[in-house]
């Protein structure tokens, strides 16, 4: 049975003080008006609100207010909490003390330290952008985003949201390109709204929601599976009787151990002030999604790590092992993380908010074309922006889009988007209302716009979804691209509209723009089954990249066009943007290794020794029954069978080792990992499916590693 947690606090059962428990442990602007001198809270939001750098004067007052804050709450610690290209989170603790010439101590914390710390950074991914003798790196707070407390264990220390760059100072992380894509997507939107009469508006900010797909098994599971444990994933087990085809675990109510875990988590989250919102079962069994709030987006980047960790953390105290892993479980479904994203502007504005009339709207309509542009234009960038092993598994897999990108537009948009594409919107089709037949149900006003979810970019609403994000992955890289692409489409846009042509309306010349738009990225617009094989042949016909694994996708981030797009907007150099490619090549280079690596062990050392004992089993009945005289034809035929499937598994497990032994002779980038693709990933896969055959004929009894059946049911 589980292990009840130890570490619940006190809040476990506190419905009715969330709006207390909300962001206790957040410096966050309650706090600093409350804790600091009014002109410093006043300066300090200036900067935070225009992006600009904390003077020294004001940092060491800010830092000395957060250090008695943080004391408070028992911390002994602070440190810079940064994202480098690992894709996921690190920090390095430094404690508040300082010694004083009686030989006792006192709490400091200065300016200079909250604003900027000095890792040696030569053990994270640079892509050659560093040498390992320059072992400098810098942290800086990105101020947007407020320091919070966080207790691990007994461990209290204050964390401070940092960027992360090299002594020359080109970017190691995902931060740094995230905040320079939403300055380039505020400096266009405002040039389109400033030329289409906008005089008011002073910002426009990217927002996003990311829900969080994950799989929690018992942690007993893990014993045993090397695969689990090492890789994420499991590299073998045989198809359980029952899978997701009842469809009874999808939104089911929840086990009551799953609904403590998410009660706690919860509590963690809120703590930390992050919006957790909706939580559910999902569609395969074990498997449960959790969304927030959306918010800025670099917060809400920030947010979805923290909310990774804390499923993990909160997991290992209820004796779950949380899975974030794109395809945990073969033959159910795996786990993405749906990047919803928007544009609102300072004054509560949402620019992709349709409104009653959207053929009527020219605001919504420019910034709506500009996003479909830049999608169609930007499509293997963006596929290349959520670019991790994981998803190979499933993209396509009928469960999630498929690699082609594509957007859904649904009924009334695609209705306007068919006038404007004949010379002008007169009309927007409504939604009317949905007569349920039951007299005492009211009818429902019915949307006007059905969702789509086998699309990689719907439009929902007011937002576009991106579901194509694998549910391990920092959200940082795909929502830099996105800003970024916008932020080029919005700048051709802003630039067509501000020059000349005096004399003619602006809604004439956007009217133009936009027929010109709409004929030219018809090809992107797709409202069917994205799952369907004939959409594949349809995306070919239309001319859509298909970058079907992660090797194609990433090879395609340095085309000519994607280094223009993000260079001109300063988001990387192109000498930081090749050494993201490279980080991405090593990486998938690394993981497929690991799980071979993974694979070869097991093989050897569980499986093999399995497959010998149930030789050893049939043999010995065959003998026995051959004694004595008595015909045995199942355990010679079973004997004859696990004979064969030893020496496959042996063979399989040699063919493999030389695989990888062969990928290995190869260059490192792009060469080594096409040898990982087309080689070893297909012997991995055989080597499996003999495992996998050897599973279904093997006594229980004697079976080295926990069962589909037992790791997805039993909790
Ligand atoms: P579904 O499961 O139908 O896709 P959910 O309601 O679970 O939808 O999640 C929708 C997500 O979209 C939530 O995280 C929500 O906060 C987010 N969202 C809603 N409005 C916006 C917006 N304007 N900008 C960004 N994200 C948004
Ligand atoms: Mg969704």
């Amino acid at each position: 049975m589980p292990t009840t947690c130890c570490c619940m606090d006190a809040e476990t059962d506190r419905s009715g003080m969330v709006p207390e428990l909300f962001g206790t442990n957040v410096f966050n602007d309650a706090t600093m008006r409350e804790r600091l001198p009014k002109n410093i809270y006043k300066s300090l939001k200036r900067c935070i609100e225009e992006g600009r750098e904390l003077e020294p004067a004001l940092a060491d007052v800010v830092a000395n207010a957060m250090k008695d804050w943080a004391i408070e709450k028992g911390a002994t610690h602070f440190c810079h909490w940064f994202q480098p290209m690992t894709g996921i989170t690190a920090e390095k603790h430094d404690s508040f003390i300082s010694p004083t010439p009686d030989g006792r101590i006192i709490m400091e914390f200065s300016g200079k330290e909250l604003s900027q710390g000095e890792p040696d950074a030569s053990s994270f991914p640079s892509g050659g952008l560093r040498a390992t003798f320059e072992a400098r790196g810098y942290t800086a707070w990105d101020c947007t985003s407020p320091v919070f407390i966080k207790s691990d264990g007994t461990n209290i220390a204050l964390f401070i949201p940092s960027f992360f760059c090299s002594y020359h100072g080109q970017a190691l992380d995902k931060k740094t390109p995230l905040l320079r894509s939403m300055e380039a997507l505020n400096r266009q939107s405002m040039r389109v709204l400033r030329a289409l009469g906008n005089a008011t508006s002073k910002r426009v900010i990217a927002t996003l929601g990311g829900e969080q797909e994950y799989f929690l098994i018992d942690t007993k599971f893990l014993d045993g599976r090397m695969d689990l444990l090492l890789s994420g994933r499991s590299l073998f087990g045989a198809p359980p009787p029952k899978g997701q085809e009842m469809e009874d675990h999808y939104f089911g109510s929840l086990h009551e151990r799953v609904a403590s875990f998410m009660n706690d988590l919860n509590n963690q989250l809120w703590k930390l002030g992050v919006l957790a919102k909706t939580q559910h079962n999902e569609v395969a069994p074990a498997q449960y999604e959790i969304a927030p709030v959306f918010a800025t987006v670099n917060v809400a980047v920030d947010h979805n790590q923290l909310t990774m960790e804390t499923l993990q953390k909160v997991a290992r105290q209820h004796g779950f092992a949380c899975l974030l892993h794109e395809k945990p479980f073969a033959g159910v479904n795996g786990s993405g993380k749906h990047n919803n994203w928007s544009l609102v502007t300072d004054d509560g504005q949402n620019l992709l908010n349709p409104g009653e009339t959207p053929h009527a709207n020219m605001q919504f309509l420019v910034f709506l074309f500009a996003v479909i542009r830049a999608v169609d234009q930007y499509a293997a960038l963006l596929r290349a922006s959520e670019a991790t092993p994981g998803p190979d598994q499933r993209l396509g897999a009928n469960e999630a889009p498929p690699a082609i990108v594509s957007i859904f537009l649904g009924e009334q948009l695609t209705d306007i988007y068919e006038q404007i594409e004949k010379g002008g919107a007169k009309t927007s089709k409504q939604g009317g209302r949905l007569a349920l037949g039951v007299c005492t149900l009211p009818p429902l006003p019915k949307d006007c716009t059905d969702r789509n979810r086998t699309s990689p970019f719907a439009f929902t609403g007011n937002k576009f979804e991106f579901r194509m994000p694998g549910s391990s992955q920092s959200l940082g890289g795909v929502n830099f691209v996105l800003n970024t692409i916008v932020a080029e489409t919005l700048s051709e846009i802003a630039t067509e509209l501000e020059g000349g042509k005096s004399g003619i309306a602006i809604n004439v010349r956007v009217q133009e723009l936009l027929q010109k738009y709409a004929k030219l990225h018809k090809r992107v617009i797709f409202n069917g089954d994205g799952y369907t094989e004939e959409w594949q042949k349809e995306a070919a016909r239309r001319g859509l990249p298909n970058l079907k694994n992660m090797v194609d996708a990433v090879a395609a981030i340095t085309d000519k066009e994607n280094i223009a797009a993000i260079t001109k907007h300063a988001v990387l150099t192109d000498e930081e943007l090749s050494a993201r490619q490279e980080i991405l090549f090593e990486n998938y280079i690394k993981t497929i290794n690991i799980e071979a690596q993974c694979m070869l062990q097991m093989a050897r050392r569980l499986f093999l020794p399995a497959a010998l004992k149930q030789t050893t089993l049939a043999a010995s009945a065959a003998n026995s029954a051959s004694y004595a005289k008595v015909k045995a034809s199942t355990a010679v035929k079973m004997l004859k069978e696990v004979c064969g499937m030893t020496d496959a598994l042996s063979a399989g497990a040699d063919a493999l080792e030389k695989a990888v032994a062969k990928a290995n002779t190869a260059h490192h980038g792009l060469v080594r990992a096409k040898a990982y693709r087309d080689a070893v990933v297909p012997a991995m896969a055989a080597l499996r499916q003999t495992v996998d055959s050897l599973e279904k004929v093997t006594d229980a009894a004697i079976w080295p590693v926990p069962t589909y059946a037992q790791m997805l049911f039993q909790r």
